[in-house]
Order: structure tokens, then sequence, then C-alpha cells
């Protein structure tokens, strides 16, 4: 068992209060936060040590090296990697994936080849692929998850053939928490005669990992995950893959000599690390590595397994709320509590929980092929880490509660509580904002259908899902019939209702000019004196908000660009990014 209150005495942004409230992060699956220990070691280097590393003569230069080259072993040995020279030190997780693109997979994919990813995989594992696919004409196939969360073991199988040269899988899923049967599907993966890449951001920072044991070639993760600051990841390459792998970055560090006209480089892992390298980031991560040998691994798996089984025991008590993923234990951390609840958008949710000062993800969570397998556009996701407590847990729950309780269709805005906002944040204090943007969530304008001949144009927020169709009919310069349809958090829905209400009968200019004062005032601009918003003044703290502003401006954009079209003109034929 842990001592989560000793440990959460390490942490001192754990003592802020947010919105009034003590704050409570349930965001790690993000970034960690992170312990007095790793932020004295980022002083301590730049206080007594900073110096360039491996170049310098000098007694200082000689210092910053070796406490760099030492966080290097500490590494090593916390994945048990064969040896320190396996450990390359590169921004993030993201860089180690794409490093292992360049520097092998240029040299080792060939057209016709095949990269075998899965459907639970992070952005940073899939995007890396699609772009050397594009460059050599290999094909990306992918392994489906079953109703479960879980990898569909006998589809891999079935997937995996001669042409198949690299398997790319997640340990750990950022959004369902599930643990991936590494070890098994290594043995698979080798036996066609490809290897594996192990995404290993939401493992390392959570399990006790042994990169042989678990037959990964290449493993990635960030430090910024477990405990260690922003600006550093690591990648482990098995020794026996360093020799299929061409230097990714050039430059100085990299190499072992260079004339004008040809170069040869330096032995790995710094062949791979070009330029001055993140040294304060580096020895901090050696120092977040420190304190979690120091707590144990295995302690803080158990303290995962602990919340999550708690998380779903409380949450799925709410009303309306539906978990994602198999339940903690052998196939999931329990470090991600990720739901939606029937009626109330991600956002929404997230807003309402940050105004009691309770930190949680909401959106796609960069696995918007996952989103699609599950059906849904967005999801809250609560993570936990080793600082969090069964208190907080209990919070979160009970917050929750009453979120289900503020959006069920059958409440009257009139008897709502104050602290079940719509959209939290925004506007903690502002009465006004919470009943007119909740009002019109409830009950948008613009629904009826409109006939004869419109223009209809559609618009889409891809980071939380968000999407608006307008139908505009004009007549005389003037709008004859608008309707709004589509889904989203409440201020996406309530601006959309708002623009209906507004524009139903006005001119065209009228429009556009509506358009460039709403457009001003989320830009936190004057609106001009004589032009009256109405509603839409509820919505003026959204500015402060970036993410939100894309919520309240979808609909808007949208009317943009159907104003823009001429009567008869087709939308072409892809989606509207408007983040
Ligand atoms: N893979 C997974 C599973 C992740 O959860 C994340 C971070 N959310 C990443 C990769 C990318 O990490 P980073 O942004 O630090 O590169």
């Amino acid at each position: 068992m842990l001592d989560v209150e000793r440990i959460r005495a390490d942490f001192p942004i754990l003592s802020r209060t947010m919105n009034g409230h003590p704050l409570v992060y349930l965001d790690s699956a993000a970034t960690s936060q992170k312990p007095r220990a790793v932020i004295d070691a980022l002083v301590r280097y730049y206080e007594t040590t900073n110096a360039n590393v491996h170049r310098g003569v000098y007694r200082l230069a000689e210092e910053a090296t070796q406490e760099y080259e030492s966080a290097r072993t500490k590494v090593a040995a916390f994945i048990h990697a064969p040896s320190p020279a396996g450990v390359i030190f590169v921004r993030n997780a993201t860089e180690a994936i794409n490093l292992v693109a360049r520097a092998w997979g240029d040299r080792n994919i060939h057209e016709g080849d095949e990269i075998l990813v899965t459907a639970m995989e992070h952005h940073s594992n899939l995007v890396p692929w699609h772009l050397l696919a594009r460059r050599t004409g290999a094909r990306i196939r992918a392994v489906p998850i079953d109703g479960d969360g879980r990898l569909d073991m006998a589809a891999l199988d079935v997937l995996l053939n001669q042409r198949t040269r690299l398997v790319a899988v997640t340990h750990v899923s950022n959004v369902l928490g599930t643990i991936n049967p590494i070890a098994e599907i290594a043995r698979r993966t080798h036996a066609v005669g490809a290897a594996l890449l192990v995404d290993g951001a939401q493992s390392v920072p959570h399990m006790p990992i042994d990169v042989t044991s678990l037959g990964a070639d290449f493993l990635a993760f960030s430090g910024h995950k477990m405990l260690g600051p922003t600006g550093v990841g690591v990648l482990v390459v098995q020794p026996d893959r360093y020799d299929q792998m061409d230097p990714f970055l050039g430059g100085g560090e990299m190499i072992r000599e260079v004339t004008l006209m040809s170069s040869t480089y330096a032995d790995p892992p710094w062949r791979f690390e070009a330029g001055t390298p993140n040294i304060a980031g580096v020895i901090a991560l050696g120092a977040a590595v420190d304190y979690l040998r120091g707590v144990g691994m295995e302690a803080i798996a158990q303290h995962g397994l602990v919340m999550g089984a708690q998380a779903r025991a409380l949450l799925s008590a709410v009303p309306g709320l539906t978990l994602l993923g198999p339940p903690p234990g052998p196939f999931a951390t329990g470090g991600v509590a990720t739901f939606t609840i029937d009626n109330v958008h991600p956002h929404d949710i997230a807003a309402a929980l940050d105004a009691k000062g309770i930190a949680v993800r909401a959106g796609h969570h960069c696995c918007q092929p996952l989103m699609a397998r599950l059906g849904l556009p967005a999801t809250t996701r609560a993570s936990f880490y080793l600082y969090n407590t069964e208190a907080e847990v209990e919070q979160l729950a009970s917050a929750l509660s009453e979120v289900a309780r503020t959006y069920s269709p059958s409440k009257s805005v009139a008897s709502m509580t104050p602290d079940g906002v719509a959209a939290g944040s925004a506007a903690p204090d502002d009465e006004f904002f919470r009943e007119v943007v909740l009002d019109h969530y409830l009950h948008p304008a613009g629904r009826e259908p409109v006939d004869g001949p419109v223009v209809e144009w559609h618009g889409k927020n891809p980071l939380c899902g968000d999407e608006v169709t307008l139908r505009l009919k004009t007549e005389d310069g003037r709008i004859a019939g608008l309707q709004v349809v589509g889904h989203g958090c409440s201020i996406s829905v309530a601006s959309g209702s708002m623009l209906a209400d507004r524009l139903e009968g006005r001119t065209l200019d009228e429009a556009r000019r509506l358009l460039r004062g709403v457009k001003a005032m989320f830009r936190g601009e004057p609106l001009p004196a004589d032009l009256d918003i109405g509603d839409l003044a509820a919505l003026r703290g959204v500015k402060d908000l970036p993410v939100r502003v894309k919520c309240a401006l979808l609909a808007w954009t949208t009317l943009e660009e159907a104003l823009d079209t001429p009567p008869g003109s087709p939308q072409e034929p892809h989606d509207h990014d408007h983040s």
C-alpha cells in the first residue's frame, strides 16, 4: 500500500486551489505532476552544473556529461534494457516513434510491405506509419478490438504474414486502460520475421517493465508522464536493431568525423542524439526514475488497480454513466476511467468538474480511429497516479452525479443548482450565462425543417466531434428559412440555437454584420454600440477559453461558408475542420 499522503507532500502543485476548491488532478495520462525532487534536479543543474555535454575538456562539462550519462544508466536499469547504449534520449514518445519510422523504417520497409497497427493506437503511433507508408508504398493494416476493448488476437494471427515488416502496438491504451499482451504479440510478430515497436507511454509510468522479456525491439515513452519534465522522452532499441538503422537527424554530437563532402557517425546511442540535448530534462528524468523506484513500481501498479476499481464501483452508480474498457485487473491498469454520460457532452462534464477544481480530459484523446470504432465523437477520461486518493475518486463521483442531474432532460432550468453549470469555468459566477446557455441547449431553436431550395453546409470540430448542419434558404436578400441541426456540447448547441434565433428573417447584410460581431466578440474585441446580440451576450466569457471558442464558433463559421456559397452548389466533400 502506498502512503499517499506522504507522497502528496512531495508534489507542490497539489496544494493549489482551483476555482475556489482544492485541486483534484485527474489528468495524469496527459501529463503527470512533478515531485519536488524533480523540480530541484532541474534547478540544481542550472545553478551548479550547467555546461554542454560530451564536448568540454573542463571539469564543469565533465560533471554535466557524467550526470547526463548517469541518467541514461538509471533509465536503462528502470526498464531493464540490456545496456545504457540502447537508450536514446529524444523529446517525447512521439519523437521516439518518428525516429524509428525514419531511421529504421526508411531502410527496412518497402513497397508492398505491411505495417500492422491496432484500432486503439494514439495518433503518435499511427501518423508516423501513415507517412512512412506514403514514402515507401507500404500498406497499413489494423488489428481490431473486441466489444470489451481488448485486442482481437485471432485477427492478429490472420493479419500477420510474410509481408508484415513491423507491428506497432501500444502497451496500454490511453483511453481504455487495456493492457495488451505484448510478450505474446512479440512471439507471434517475430515468428513471421517482423519487428515489434511498443508504445510504452502509458505503461512505463505505471508498472514494472522489462523491455527484453516483453520482446520489444523498440520501446517508446515520454518523461513527462512519469514525473519527469516535459521535453524529454526515450527510445529503447534492442542492440541487434542498431545495425538496421540509418542516422535520423544529422549535426553536431552524432558524428565521428566530418569532411566537407561526407561524414561518419558516432556509435549508438549518440548517433541518434544530434545537437545539444535537453540536458536538464534528462537529468531531471533520472531524478524521476529515482523517485519512482523509491516508491516501488509494483506498489504504484497496485495503487492504480485500487483507484481504478474504486472509480468503476462509484462511477457506475452515476445515472446514465457508461464506463468504457475492461475492468482493472490482468487486462487493464485501472489508471484510466473513461466514460460517457447520457445527454451530457464531455466538454460540459469537464467544465462542470473544473468548476469544482477537478481536472479531467475530454475529447478524442488523440485516438480518432478508436472513437470511430466505439461510435463516440468524444469521451471524458479521469486518470490516476500515485498521488491520487480514494477521497478524490469519491469527489469525482459525487460531482458527476450532480452533472447527470443537471442535464437530465426532465430538469427545468429554474431549478438548476448553481454549480451544475453548463460551461463551468467559462463564467463560474455568471448566473445569466448558466441559465441562458442551458436553456438554449435543452430547448434549441432552429430545429424545424426548411423546404424549398436551400444551401446545406456541414461543419465539424474534430477536437470533440461536435457537428452542425445548416440549411439556409434565402429570398430577395433575406434569410427566409434557417435550420440548424447537429450535436455537441452546451456551448456549441446553444450558440447554434442563438444563431437561428437571431437570423431568421434578417437580411444577408445583417447576417454578415452579426457574424463579424460574434467573431470579434470571441476574439475579445469591442462590439459596435448599435449591434444587438441578444442572448449571445451570455457567451461573452467564452473568449477566455480557447478550446471552447471553437465550440461557440462552429455554427458561425459554418454559416459564413454557407453565405459565401451560391445556391445549388454542393459543399466540397471534406470535413470542415474549425479546430
Ligand atoms: N502514446 C500514448 C498511448 C499516449 O497516451 C501518448 C500521450 N497522450 C503518446 C503516445 C504521445 O506522447 P507525447 O505527446 O508525450 O509524445
